[in-house]
């Protein structure tokens, strides 16, 4: 049985994993940019390998960029705050 691999690239600094251990961004199709814990959400994907590339790239707009979005103080909130809840979640 072949599954096929889906490797992922951090849009930041380029390091790649095939496994599910990037954060993935979506913006669906409401136009929402949602943190997307599952990696289910359906919509336009960006991947960042942590916390640490996922500010820099809201900083260096290149999540913007990814998602072909203009991303809010508003967005950017939300997904802290969606981020800091999947967070606490994986402490339990
Ligand atoms: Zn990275």
């Amino acid at each position: 049985m072949a599954t096929r691999t889906r490797q992922r690239t951090c849009i930041v600094c380029r390091a790649t994993d095939a496994k599910s251990s990037l954060l993935r961004i979506v913006r669906t199709p409401e136009g929402d940019v949602r943190f997307d814990e599952t990696g289910r959400m359906n919509g336009r994907g960006a991947y960042v390998c942590g916390v640490s590339c996922l500010e820099k790239a809201l900083d260096s707009k290149r999540l913007d960029s990814a998602l072909r979005i203009k991303i809010t103080s508003e967005d950017r909130e939300r997904i802290a705050t969606e981020l800091c809840a999947s967070l606490s979640h994986e402490d339990n």
